[in-house]
């Protein structure tokens, strides 16, 4: 059905003194309540052909009333849906709706259906507004967007949109994000895993901790996989692991930073991978328990570092002759025996804690150069890519999250990843969430100025 909406608007301006950022700054402030009028005007449209087709059954078949005049049967105890579609008209009513443009206050029309005698408004009815909801589901899109950056203030400051803190938090918590997280992620995408946690302010200042798990795909990107608030880790590992498929035949490494909890995080599934920075580093710590100052433990944690140093050569796996190959597996397994032998001088100088902490170690410290010799993946060794994320989710928290529950901070850590690391997915969910399906176009036909005679005569 085609319709037009007209737009008239005049315009005054003082000639030699006008400047463009007064007309442009005028023209914003137009822009809401000029929407909000052509929402108005649209919506009376359809009110209009809703009614005649309601009401003029006999020129309008069944079938052009189609999606038409839903309606629950008046007085049924069971509120089953009624099959008049031939109404009377009860006038309107006011309805008040709050819109991203600001809110719309519009006389929507009653019906009184012929069969059985309730009254409704078609138009709601139709615009899949329930009865007594006040917002449309932009309004919600538009408060999380803002949530999101950080700065909510500004955007109601700015637009019409009247909302609390406190009706923020309902939105995050009542959000069904989560959504955006049950898809199953096919291993062969991903070329490692990693996870870690970090502390927030909940309630009352209390100190909850935020876990967070990620892919990394093959170009390099981060694929969110799971947030997760006071969230026990064999837990998270299940979630996880129900959505990662085929690695059986995808060996994907695990990469932490030696967090306990992790020690086993995803066995079976994921090869486990110490982060290549932070393991030479707990050497330290481990070395100070067996009673060396920073001086003499620093040595060792040097060599370390020089052993987990290997680099691989950029370019294509498959192109890479063998002799390009052969360097790396030469260091492998020369830096594979100097770990050895590294952990049997600690073993004879009576380092214990060094030498476990380093024998636990060598077995995670060399997954990504084995799975690139094996298939020429390049694999994450650091979890640097984890924690550019925390601190992304972190920064954004911070500022908005203070006090907020569990499944406020959970959500919003969610809608934080998915925003930031999966565009298309953020657009996709928001999408089904509104109901976008291409059933309203609108295009601009014409814009132009038109001479007014400023002295009409009478
Ligand atoms: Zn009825």
């Amino acid at each position: 059905m085609k319709r037009c909406v007209s737009i008239t608007c005049d315009f005054d301006l003082a000639i030699g003194k006008v400047n463009l950022n007064e007309i442009v700054y005028k023209l914003k402030e137009l822009r809401d309540s000029l929407m909000i009028r052509m929402l108005k005007q649209i919506l009376m449209s359809y009110d209009d052909l809703i009614m005649d087709r309601l009401t003029r059954t006999k020129i309008y078949p069944s079938k052009m009333r189609k999606g038409l005049g839903r309606h629950v049967r008046k007085d049924d105890a069971e509120e089953r849906f009624c099959r008049g579609r031939k109404v009377y008209r009860r006038g309107q009513r006011n309805r008040k709706i709050k819109t991203v443009f600001g809110s719309l206050d519009m006389g929507v029309r009653r019906a009184e259906c012929l069969t059985c005698g309730s009254r409704y408004s078609p138009l709601l009815n139709a615009l899949q507004v329930a009865p007594y909801s006040r917002k449309e589901t932009n309004v919600e899109h538009e408060v999380t967007e803002a949530v999101i950056d950080t700065n909510y203030r500004r955007l109601i400051e700015g637009r019409s949109i009247d909302i609390s803190l406190g009706g923020v938090h309902n939105i995050v918590v009542g959000s069904d994000i989560d959504k955006a997280f049950q898809d199953h992620i096919p291993a062969e995408d991903l070329s490692g895993i990693m996870a870690d946690g970090t502390g927030v302010k909940q309630h009352k200042g209390s100190k909850g901790e935020l876990r967070t798990v990620i892919g990394i795909s093959q170009q390099g990107r981060v694929v969110p996989l799971g947030s997760f608030v006071n969230t026990s880790w064999p837990e998270i590992e299940n979630v996880v692991k129900a959505r990662i498929e085929g690695t059986a035949d995808h060996p994907i490494p695990f990469v932490y930073d030696g967090e306990p909890g992790l020690d086993d995080f995803l066995s079976g599934a994921a090869e486990m991978q110490r982060c290549t920075w932070h393991a030479p580093r707990g050497l330290y710590h481990a070395l100070w328990e067996d009673g060396l100052k920073k001086k003499e433990s620093q040595p060792q944690i040097d060599k370390v570092k020089q052993l987990v140093g290997i680099e691989l050569p950029a370019g294509d796996f498959e192109i890479l002759k063998e002799e390009d190959k052969e360097p790396v597996r030469t260091r492998y397994e020369k830096s594979k025996k100097e770990v050895q032998e590294l952990i049997s001088t600690f073993y004879e100088k009576g380092y214990q804690k060094g030498a476990s902490y380093l024998e636990s170690l060598s077995k995670q410290m060399f997954t990504n150069i084995e799975l690139w010799l094996s298939t020429g993946i390049i694999a994450p060794k650091t979890t640097s890519l984890l924690e550019r994320v925390f601190r992304e989710i972190g920064r954004r928290l911070k500022r908005i999250a203070w006090g907020w529950s569990d499944a406020a901070v959970t959500n919003l850590s969610k809608m934080i990843l998915i925003k930031q690391y999966a565009k298309d997915k953020w657009e996709q969910f928001w999408k089904e969430k509104l109901g976008i399906k291409g059933y309203f176009n609108i295009q601009i036909q014409t814009v132009q100025t038109v001479e007014i005679n400023l002295c009409p005569t009478f």
